[in-house]
């Protein structure tokens, strides 16, 4: 495996982490059982927010492409083509060996940026996917084993990372959740 695969497979490895933590911190102090779907795109953005610091790794998706700009900027500078390292003559911006130069530098630029964005989108919704799935087991498995239980009052944590605890209320039949043990 090239040192870019395992780069980008730890870069993978720690986004989908960071997304995971982040829902299950905001999904526990969110304090709803089996929430629905309003519930959980309020959960979903407030999870894409705690992400965001995270952007500062997405260039290591990218970095040949990145360095390779390096390069082109220290050939540019040098009144060099920026693919090829061949001189330009004068002003021009067309390089006898690859054309012009402009244009691609650009599409570079966007596809690069469209590559970081997909991979950061996918890496979230994965952790929160999984996050969901997780604490959605979490609540089924109290609920069922509450109303299995004939005792009065139900309460235990929710299963790690996730914050606050699961309640049960014997009157309703219902769950319910808090941030904190009571
Ligand atoms: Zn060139």
């Amino acid at each position: 495996m090239s040192l870019l695969s395992i780069t980008r497979v730890l870069l993978v490895a720690l986004l989908v982490t960071w997304s995971f933590l982040d829902y299950g911190f905001v999904r526990g102090s969110y304090g709803a059982v089996l929430p629905g779907f309003w519930n959980l795109l309020v959960i979903l953005i407030l999870t894409m927010f705690l992400m965001i610091p995270s952007v500062v790794f997405l260039p290591l998706w990218v970095l040949p492409q990145l360095l390779q700009r390096w390069q082109g900027s220290i050939r540019k500078s040098r009144n060099c083509c920026q693919e090829c390292g061949h001189p330009l003559e004068g002003s021009a911006a067309i390089c006898a060996e690859c054309g012009p130069l402009q244009v691609r530098m650009n599409t570079l630029d966007r596809s690069l940026l469209i590559s970081c964005l997909m991979i950061w989108t996918g890496c979230w919704i994965t952790g929160t996917l999984a996050g969901e799935t997780i604490a959605r087991l979490d609540e089924h498995q109290f609920i069922r084993s509450s109303e299995a239980d004939s005792g009065e009052s139900i309460s235990r944590e929710r299963w790690k990372p996730y914050w606050g605890s699961l309640h049960w209320n014997q009157q309703s039949k219902t769950a319910f959740a808090t941030l904190h043990e009571e």
